[in-house]
């Protein structure tokens, strides 16, 4: 039986980005190597091109649950490694085969080393010889049972029967950093991944409302930045007491008003975090139409006070679509957890769905919130949270 011995990666939307590439392929090899840092046995190696990982006797089926993970890989191979030499390769292809169930293949060759002796077509055609020869398979080139491929390069070649599908994507931290903010709903951490997605590292800030919500409710949020964290491989986590900012808004403004004016103060605090922490943008899990509060009148009386650009990555989805994501990077067990949050406990009867920015900036200003902002922004609490995997070799 053969034994693979080397992951051959893949990159996708890395070819399009022309000059940058170096940058992207020294992120995309310190991302892999970040998650898979406690598999100590692995060895990498990076060219113009590829990835390699030399498995040297790691668990395979851990490897193939992180890689599939970590954004900016296209798809993913294990391989046998061979000398680029043709009788090696066509008797490794018979040995991979042995492992394979099917009748019918096809041989697919990509010559990397051009100074190599045969061309992709001849390479094909002698290995498909090989294996009529010596067993009952066929050639079907539209839809094989087996797909034989071979990666010719200088002095290795690489041989594999499947490919696997990669997160795609940028390399996470690729394309700068934004400040997110991170409630325990389904929302924002399913708005984490797709951020992340992009190449754009996630920092999170959450607003807590001590005694109103528990040490759970935070507890929950350190929890969903943990399991989201594995897509970039660490996240910085900002837990800012807001409890002072939201009883002075429901004290002093109009109760309809009070999530609008909630959300203005949320946004005011993560912009000068995100000044503070180099962010580009800040982002949020809001959802057009879901909620009273998340209209677009609402969300440009919110946008009002911040320069930034606020980046909503999941304005637009089905909230059933939402839910299937939340359940794929499995923050929705986590996120369904009844803890309450600052903006249950304190949840007006009516929200207004049109709020207006005379009226929202008239009500702020029959209290000092600046005084307030201040403060809360002097105390904030800051946690790193790493993926469990990661956690438990430290
Ligand atoms: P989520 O599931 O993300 O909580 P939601 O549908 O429950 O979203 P809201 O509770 O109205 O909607 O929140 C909208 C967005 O506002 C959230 O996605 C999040 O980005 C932000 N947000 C709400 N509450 C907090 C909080 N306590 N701390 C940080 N951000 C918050
Ligand atoms: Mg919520």
């Amino acid at each position: 039986m053969v034994v693979y011995d080397t992951v051959l990666i893949r990159y996708g939307e890395l070819s399009t980005k022309g000059k940058n590439r170096n940058q992207f392929i020294r992120k995309l090899l310190e991302n892999i190597k970040r998650a898979l840092k406690d598999l100590e046995k692995l060895e990498f190696k990076s060219t113009y091109d590829r990835i390699y990982i030399k498995i040297n006797g790691e668990n395979i089926e851990e490897l193939e649950n992180r890689l599939k993970k970590i954004f900016g890989i296209s798809s993913f191979s294990f391989t046998i490694k061979v000398k680029s030499d043709l009788e090696e390769i066509k008797s490794t292809c018979l040995e991979l085969l042995e492992n394979e169930k099917g009748e019918t293949f096809k041989v697919i060759t990509r010559r990397h080393d051009k100074n190599f002796m045969y061309r992709s077509d001849e390479i094909n055609r002698h290995v498909a010889g090989k294996i009529l020869s010596s067993t009952n398979l066929k050639v079907d080139v539209h839809n094989p049972d087996i797909k034989l491929q071979i990666e010719v390069q200088e002095e290795n070649t690489f041989i594999t029967s499947k490919k696997i599908e990669g997160a795609g994507g940028y390399p996470t931290g690729i394309n700068g950093k934004v400040m997110l903010l991170l409630s325990g709903g389904i929302d924002s951490p399913v708005a984490a991944y797709y951020i992340m997605k992009r190449g754009i590292e996630v920092e999170a800030v959450h607003f807590s409302s001590p005694p109103y919500t528990s040490q759970s409710a935070q507890d929950k949020v350190l929890e969903l930045a943990k399991i989201v964290s594995i897509y970039q491989g660490s996240m910085k986590v900002h837990i800012v007491n807001f409890t002072e900012l939201q009883m002075e808004i429901y004290a002093k403004c109009h109760e309809s008003y009070a999530i609008t004016i909630m959300r203005r103060m949320m946004v005011r605090l993560a912009e000068r975090l995100a000044i503070k922490n180099k962010c580009l943008a800040i982002a949020t899990g809001e959802s057009l139409g879901q909620v009273a509060s998340q209209t677009l009148e609402s969300m440009s009386v919110i946008n009002e006070v911040c320069k930034m650009p606020i980046i909503r990555p999941i304005v637009t989805f089905d909230k059933l679509d939402i839910i299937d994501k939340a359940k794929e990077i499995n923050t929705f067990e986590t996120s369904i957890l009844p803890f309450e949050d600052c903006c249950t406990i304190f949840k007006p009867k009516n929200p207004v769905t049109k709020p207006r920015l005379d009226k929202s900036i008239n009500m702020e200003n029959l209290f000092d919130y600046e005084l307030l902002l201040e403060k809360a922004l002097s105390n904030v609490e800051t946690f790193y949270k790493q993926p469990k995997e990661i956690d438990s070799f430290l």
